[in-house]
């Protein structure tokens, strides 16, 4: 086995786990769906996704990451996001999303 930095194998970047019943699970994916996040590394830290806030059970604020695509579109783009995040962690206090990092809601009104 060679250290990844030695190798051009990029086989550890991703994979697909086709037999999932749940995949997909996050709609808008268009490049190879990358299982390996299917636990968000960056679930207790901040982050770029654009995560809905609620309460659970024990009154402890939680991310919902169901429209986030981040960790999953494309095998080397969700391994160099990650790693991008992760060089860096901050600890997630519980705040809602920045708003330029939500979808933007469409506006309906002009005519
Ligand atoms: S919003 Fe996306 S990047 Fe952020 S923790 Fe959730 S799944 Fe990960």
């Amino acid at each position: 086995m060679q250290p990844k930095d030695l190798t051009d194998n990029e086989a550890y970047k991703g994979f697909t786990n086709s037999d999932c019943p749940f995949l997909p699970c996050h709609a808008g994916v268009k490049r190879e769906f990358n299982c390996l996040f299917c636990y968000c590394p960056l679930i207790a830290y901040e982050c770029p996704g654009p995560y809905q806030v609620f309460t659970d059970a024990n009154g402890l604020q939680r991310k919902d990451c169901s429209s986030c695509t981040l960790p999953h579109d494309g095998y080397r783009a969700s391994w160099a996001f990650i790693q991008k995040w992760l060089a860096r962690p901050v600890i997630w206090d519980g705040h809602a999303q920045d708003p330029r990092y939500l979808p933007r809601k469409k506006d309906h009104s002009a005519s």
